[in-house]
């Protein structure tokens, strides 16, 4: 079986991954992967919203990295992304960074359900005691549906991300994902199948198998990724979300080149 396109991983230009672009294409080739895209955490509009993103003036820099490995590896189709964060007020910051490069996709992440909370941000953990469940994840899937709304992105990233440490509200999500898969629909955008979830106390790709069977019946496309902060997590676990998928229904994923998509089987 041939592995889908490794459409997430990051440089150390964000500060918390390690290994230059060429490493992680390097790892592609050696595994057998045919395509795969770099989409590190795109920079915000003030250098120090936080300490995990590059600053805005090393985006031309990122980009010099990726044309880097595309160079080396001919053999290998690299593309070139980001991973954006949303937050409400910040589309007109996206499209200013949409302008500045020929990218070939973005994916649209939540990682902030307010200004100063990163859900996923382990400095942060204690945070979650202090609130309910069940209204963080209503908080994540509403402003992740409205990045799907946005149509600022080709992709949403780890549908599931509150996950992350392991709280669940011990409420019926359902009605959350219905509205985050709807938009994600009406707007054409795919979400990614991204195994990081398993290198994390969760223990599961994100989406669930739950999110997952609603998007297939939404007819929600997706794209796959490994969510790569070193070289050696490329592609890693592609096998087991391609199972997953398939296991769902899926037979078909999307690829992307200048923000253009096609499908193709896996
Ligand atoms: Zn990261
Ligand atoms: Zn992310």
């Amino acid at each position: 079986m041939s592995l889908p396109a490794d459409y997430h991983m990051h440089t150390p230009l964000c500060r918390h991954a390690t290994g230059e672009p060429v490493e992680y294409a390097e790892h592609a080739a050696a595994i057998g992967l045919d395509e795969i895209g770099f989409s590190d955490h795109s920079p915000m509009r003030r250098d120090n919203f936080d300490n995990w993103r590059m600053n805005f003036s090393q985006l031309d820099e990122y980009v010099e990295k990726v044309r880097k490995a595309q160079k080396n590896f001919p053999q290998l189709i690299i593309r070139l992304a980001l991973e954006v964060d949303y937050l409400p007020g910040h589309e007109d910051w996206i499209r200013e960074l949409a302008a500045r490069h020929p990218w070939d996709y973005f994916i649209g992440s939540v990682h902030y359900v307010s200004d100063s909370w990163d859900i996923d941000n382990p400095a942060k953990l204690s945070e979650w005691k202090n609130r309910d469940a069940f209204e963080v994840w209503s908080a994540y899937f509403e402003r992740l549906a409205m990045a799907a709304e946005s149509k600022l992105f080709e992709i949403i990233g780890h549908a599931d991300l509150p996950k992350k440490f392991g709280h669940r509200p011990n409420r019926d999500c359902t009605p959350l994902y219905e509205r985050f898969l709807a938009a994600a629909n009406k707007s054409g955008c795919a979400i990614e199948l991204n195994t990081a979830g398993l290198r994390k106390d969760c223990r599961e790709i994100y989406p669930s198998r739950e999110i997952l069977k609603l998007a297939f019946q939404k007819g929600v496309p997706i794209t796959f990724g490994s969510d790569a902060h070193a070289p050696g997590e490329v592609g890693m676990n592609l096998a087991e979300a391609v199972q997953l998928a398939r296991s769902v229904g899926y037979t078909e994923c999307r690829r992307f080149a200048q923000r253009k998509y096609r499908s193709v089987k896996f």
